[in-house]
């Protein structure tokens, strides 16, 4: 509990997330993270590809807060979107509302991620919009509201660890949902905190979207999840077209090919970038035994 509260606290310090991207991949980031920039990016994805798994392209960036660097973001993110076509890649958009100016203004936001999703509808590609923390839950859920106004490739992430998850996954039930158990600290009166109670409402959301939604993203690196999944699909009658598993970047591969040889649609999270650092703090945090990322980096100098 303490390291996680330390890696946490990490993940959110401004000066270190910015030290960090003049320096590269260090620490260890570079075996989660796909590389600094586009190029990069695409190889990694087109290994993955030749491996018959999809990919979501996440371009790292945090603490955005002026108007010039969320359009910055929303420019690198066309240009993945492109150069995701031109590749002929097998892979979608992951994006953080709050890198498109969430935290400056709604409106400026919603017209960065709306000049996304309509690019990526001329592709027949799929935008998901992440979720980050609890205060920016509601307004994540009304920017795919306005979009889905104009455009049915765009869906969200819904997170186990809030008491009243059901309700949202209920409402969205319509859209291609992503499912977590969710990554971020959250208050005792809104959140579970034990992750025997994350774990059991994680398992009743993707079964009750398994049986009721529009198409589920499990994403998770826990087994006993994985093997729950196969079990209630096989049981249950749900074609392997209803759902996909996901995984980040990076962590058990091996596990990763063995489902998708297995059959099973998969999509690994591929994040890019130099802003790194709170991605891979926020990594630490969630098992700290990542930390083996870090040492194996520091002994094999
Ligand atoms: P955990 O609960 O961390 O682990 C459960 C068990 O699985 C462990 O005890 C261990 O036995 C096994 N295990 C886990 N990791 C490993 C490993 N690396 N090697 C070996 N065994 C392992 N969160 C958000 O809040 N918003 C998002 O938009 C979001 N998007 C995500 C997208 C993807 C593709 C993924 C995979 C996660 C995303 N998350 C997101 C993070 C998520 O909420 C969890 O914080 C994170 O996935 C850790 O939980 P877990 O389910 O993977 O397993």
């Amino acid at each position: 509990m303490m390291l996680k509260d330390i890696f946490m606290s990490l993940s959110q310090n401004q000066f270190l997330n910015s030290t960090a991207k003049k320096y590269g991949l260090k620490m260890g980031a570079q075996s989660v993270v796909a590389g600094t920039n586009i190029e990069e990016a695409i190889k990694s994805i087109k290994d993955l590809n030749a491996n018959g798994i999809s990919c979501t392209v996440d371009n790292l960036g945090e603490f955005v807060f002026k108007e010039e660097e969320a359009a910055a973001a929303r420019e690198q993110i066309l240009k993945v979107i492109e150069a995701i076509h031109s590749n002929n890649a097998d892979a979608h958009i992951s994006l953080k509302p709050t890198q498109l100016g969430l935290d400056i203004d709604y409106s400026l936001c919603l017209n960065n991620v709306r000049e996304i999703v309509d690019k990526a509808n001329q592709y027949n590609m799929f935008v998901n919009i992440d979720m980050e923390d609890f205060k920016h839950l509601q307004p994540t859920l009304d920017l795919l509201d306005d979009l889905s106004l104009e455009y049915d490739n765009v869906g969200t992430v819904i997170q186990a660890y809030f008491h009243n998850a059901m309700d949202y996954l209920e409402k969205y039930k319509n859209y291609r949902i992503r499912l977590v158990k969710g990554a971020y600290k959250e208050p005792a009166e809104i959140a579970y905190q034990d992750k025997k109670d994350i774990d059991a409402n994680y398992i009743k959301l993707i079964e009750w979207h398994l049986l009721n939604g529009k198409f589920t993203s499990i994403a998770t690196h826990d087994h006993r999840i994985i093997n729950h999944v196969k079990e209630f699909v096989k049981r249950n009658n749900i074609p392997n077209d209803k759902f996909e598993f996901q995984m980040l970047y990076g962590f058990r591969k091996e596990l990763q090919l063995k489902l998708a040889k297995e059959g099973y649609n998969f999509c690994t999270y591929v994040p890019f970038g130099n802003d790194w650092y709170g991605y891979f703090m926020r990594r630490l945090a969630e098992r700290p035994q990542n930390l083996n990322l870090v040492a194996k980096q520091v002994f094999n100098k």
